[in-house]
């Protein structure tokens, strides 16, 4: 379970007590406020604070003293309009705080991203909790044969039963070990800042990840992709449906020009153009090396 019966009953509280307010209030973005997203086995995704909404994005791009808007369409097509054109600034004034429970390993590709602000769960003043990710059997999977980077068919039968006792077992023992060494029973107890060096990667952190809309859009293109891992992945999709509802135009605007938009070389151009006119344009023609073609095909095709 991602929230004990005490950490659900703080969330109430707060979802208890609205304040009235002059900000902007996206009435999508109030319905997430404080409640928890489950994400994996043990994770979720809260969102904690925001700041702004898709007026707030056209009132910064207008440089207005008012509310900035001007009809829902104009609105939405100023938007369209920054979003095509790279016009990224009016996206960084929106803001949003999120509360992120999720596995070291994830937390590892997910720090990579700098452009945010981070306050993380501190395991030299905290014990942290026996909660670790053991993935669903579906998602237990060999090494990909076509992308070194990637995984391929689940695995099945014997072996994925042992690869997930293996898992479980080696899990339960680090964290039995990390509990001996810091025990203060009989023993000094070793510090938990050192106890902590035998932890797996699976086990669970938390943090805080506060972050302007511009750079969270910049991390959804990345790691809401098929190429990115599914641990980080899953966390990312519970994330745009968040962004869904919390700037609905800017989010259209995200999904039709950068998730379902491709970025073409000259070179793929060249053969577009080339293609349109009636000609039957091959690798060996293309000026592309096999790996590009085979990009350029699966860009055609999908
Ligand atoms: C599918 C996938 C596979 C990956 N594989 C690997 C891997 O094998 N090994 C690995 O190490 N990483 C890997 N990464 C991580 C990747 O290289 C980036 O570090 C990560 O995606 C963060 O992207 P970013 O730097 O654009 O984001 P942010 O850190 O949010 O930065 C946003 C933008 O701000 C600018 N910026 C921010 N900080 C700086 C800075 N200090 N200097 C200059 N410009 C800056 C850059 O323009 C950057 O694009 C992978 C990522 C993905 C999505």
């Amino acid at each position: 379970m991602s929230l004990t019966p005490e950490q659900q009953a703080e969330i109430d509280e707060l979802r208890a007590n609205p304040a009235p307010t002059l900000r902007a209030v996206s009435e999508g973005m109030e319905k997430h406020l404080y409640s928890a997203i489950p994400v994996l086995d043990h994770g979720f995704v809260r969102v904690i604070d925001y700041m702004g909404d898709d007026a707030a994005i056209c009132q910064a791009a207008r440089v207005s003293y008012g509310k900035g808007t001007k009809s829902v369409q104009n609105d939405e097509g100023l938007i369209r309009y920054l979003m095509r054109h790279w016009h990224s600034t009016p996206f960084e004034m929106c803001e949003v705080k999120l509360h992120v429970k999720l596995p070291v390993f994830v937390a590892r590709q997910w720090i990579r991203h700098r452009t945010a602000n981070v306050n993380e769960y501190s395991a030299r003043y905290s014990i942290l909790d026996r909660e670790f990710y053991i993935p669903a059997p579906e998602h237990v999977a060999a090494q990909s044969l076509v992308n070194n980077q990637g995984r391929g068919e689940a695995l099945q039968g014997e072996e994925a039963a042992r690869v997930l006792e293996m898992l479980k077992a080696d899990s339960t023992r680090s964290y039995d070990s990390y509990e001996a060494m810091i025990s203060q029973d009989g023993q000094q107890g070793l510090a938990r800042e050192l106890a902590r060096m035998n932890l797996p990667a699976n086990i669970y952190t938390q943090w805080y990840w506060k972050v302007d809309l511009h750079n969270l859009l910049h991390f959804l293109r990345l790691r809401a992709d098929a190429h990115a891992q599914y641990e980080i992945r899953v966390y990312a999709d519970a994330i745009c449906k968040v962004v869904a509802d919390w700037v609905p135009a800017a989010y259209r605007a995200f999904e039709d020009y950068r998730m379902g938009a491709v970025s073409m070389s000259a070179q793929m151009m060249d053969c577009l153009r080339r293609m349109v006119k009636g000609e039957v344009v091959e690798q060996s023609t293309s000026g592309m090396s096999a790996r590009e073609w085979r990009e350029f095909q699966d860009m055609l095709n999908d």
